[in-house]
């Protein structure tokens, strides 16, 4: 029998912030369903629509990469110059659960939804420009629902470097010449390893007055003189947010903060973490769309043993792998680079190939990494799967069907996947560092407390350590694995936590001069 989500109930929730209304424009690079690469999109996804159930006015601005059936041209055109050059943007709009969504058209956004960050640095940094400058006027241009958001109460949440110049631009071209002066912005870092460098002359491009060089001046050993968009954006926003409380102390120090530690530490009176949610309606085995077809099926925590075993089945045989319920399955998902470890996983793989297990990874990224997860299926093919490709129902699906996740990470903003693990009662053993350090407790077998685990240090002896105490732990004590499953899936992973935080954030910065 198969459920789906009740809309209702994330509809008809009463408004919660009170007096405190404020008019939210988050303004992002990708959001999901429409552009997604990483957790970025499923943020951008799935937070405005938890700030609207709080009973907040919210639009989403992002750029139109495709065509997008749901949202309609607005009839609205406007230009804006980008290098001396004067290019035309238009408005598409959708209404969906809430929120207003609007995206930007322009020919420079067109076709790459395959490949948003792609291009020459001077391409990126166009397409970043115009759509920063579009983006803070989009609230007088396009009507939504009939009537503009206007400037009261008016916050911008800008994203990662992307949209750092956002608060750049709403401080020099509006704030500083006594317009739009009850607008705050607040910027969020998502990942501090993508920062808009660049040569100093760069600043000429991105159009403004001179004395706007300090902000994007940085000196450091890694850059020497060069010219930084998020630097900008982190001097200029009223508040700076990252995706948990590990990765805001991480940020501080030298290894972490990339260069930015500096400015970091300097901001730190405005600066805070906030762990991210989940989008509880697309990621929940109950209703997941993807486990509706091919012998999966949905599963709760009552349905927890029957329902996970016949996804693992369905996984099994949709991947060719021997169809055995007693056998572990491993898995990773996510983009195939550094930051993910999954080399680490290489390293261990002389050792998990001599275990009773079978391993499925999903990914794509570096060329060489994409070769060796090809490698491993090719030599371990009785128990290893590399589908290498971008596969969002895949990655549904190794979730629900797999016992653990591996999540290596060298570094992790927030993370996402282990959150959605532990949702659908698969274990997660990950690196403890930034988000991930505050998301997966270490499982304490004498309390029977603690959701997977979690170790110190990026190493491959480590991981295996790890992996090896998990994995006597699912052959030989499953009323322990039953209670790690259990009190994975019964946490309130859910976005209404981390709005309710960023809430406190958008009403602190309004009343903030
Ligand atoms: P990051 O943002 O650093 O990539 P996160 O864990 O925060 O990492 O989010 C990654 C998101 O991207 C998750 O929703 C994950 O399922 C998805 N994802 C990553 N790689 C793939 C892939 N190859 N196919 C489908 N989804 C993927």
């Amino acid at each position: 029998e198969q459920e789906v989500a009740p809309e209702k109930e994330y509809l008809d929730s009463p408004p919660l912030a009170g007096a405190n209304v404020m008019n939210v424009i988050v303004v992002a690079a990708e959001c999901a369903p429409w552009s997604k690469t990483g957790g970025l999109g499923d943020v951008v996804g799935a937070l405005p629509k938890a700030l609207a159930r709080r009973g907040h006015r919210v639009m989403v601005v992002a750029p139109r990469y495709g065509n997008y059936a749901e949202a309609q041209e607005v009839g609205v055109r406007k230009r804006y110059k980008v290098y001396g050059q004067d290019m035309e943007v238009t408005y598409f709009h959708a209404y969906i659960d809430r929120v207003d969504f609007v995206f930007l058209d322009s020919p420079v956004f067109r076709h790459i939804e395959n490949d948003i960050y792609g291009g020459n640095r001077m391409d990126i940094l166009k397409r970043m420009v115009l759509f920063c400058k579009a983006a803070v006027e989009v609230c007088w241009h396009v009507p939504c629902g009939g009537v503009c958001y206007g400037d009261g109460n008016l916050v911008f949440i800008a994203n990662d470097w992307h949209t750092a110049l956002l608060p750049v631009y709403l401080k020099a071209y509006y704030r500083d010449h006594g317009l739009m002066i009850y607008a705050r912005s607040i910027l969020v870092i998502h990942n501090i390893a993508h920062q808009g460098r660049g040569p100093v002359d760069d600043f000429f491009y991105v159009d403004l007055p001179g004395n706007y060089m300090d902000f994007f001046k940085l000196h450091d050993p890694i850059g020497g003189d060069h010219f930084n968009i998020f630097a900008a954006g982190l001097k200029t926003a009223d508040r700076v947010v990252t995706v948990s409380h590990g990765y805001a102390w991480e940020l501080k120090t030298p290894e972490g903060g990339w260069g930015l530690h500096g400015i970091i530490n300097e901001i730190d009176w405005k600066f805070q973490g906030i762990v991210n949610g989940i989008d509880t309606k697309g990621w929940n085995p109950k209703f997941d769309v993807h486990l509706k077809s091919d012998g999966y099926t949905n599963y709760s925590l009552e349905s927890l043993q029957t329902g996970k075993a016949r996804c693992k089945a369905a996984l099994q045989r949709e991947l060719g792998l021997p169809v055995r319920d007693n056998i572990p399955v491993l898995a990773f998902i996510g983009r195939l680079d550094h930051q993910k470890g999954v080399d680490l996983i290489a390293e261990a793989m002389h050792w998990i190939a001599g275990q009773d297990v079978q391993l499925v990874l999903l990914g794509t990224g570096r060329p060489d990494l994409e070769d060796m997860l090809r490698n491993f299926e090719r030599q371990h093919y009785d128990k290893v799967r590399g589908w290498v490709g971008f596969s969002v129902k895949m990655a549904h699906r190794i979730t629900a069907g797999a016992d653990v996740l591996l999540m290596p990470s060298r570094f992790e903003p927030c993370g996402l996947n282990q959150l959605y693990a532990m949702m659908y009662g698969t274990v997660p053993v990950v690196h403890a560092v930034g988000g991930l350090r505050d998301t997966v407790h270490q499982f304490d077998p004498y309390a029977e407390t603690g959701l997977g685990w979690a170790f110190e240090r990026a190493e491959a002896n480590r991981l295996i350590d790890a992996l090896g105490n998990c994995l006597k732990t699912y052959r030989n004590y499953k009323s322990s694995w039953e209670g790690l499953q259990k009190r994975g899936m019964m946490q309130d992973l859910s976005w209404d936590n981390a709005a309710y935080r960023y809430e406190e954030i958008l009403v602190a910065a309004k009343h903030q001069w």
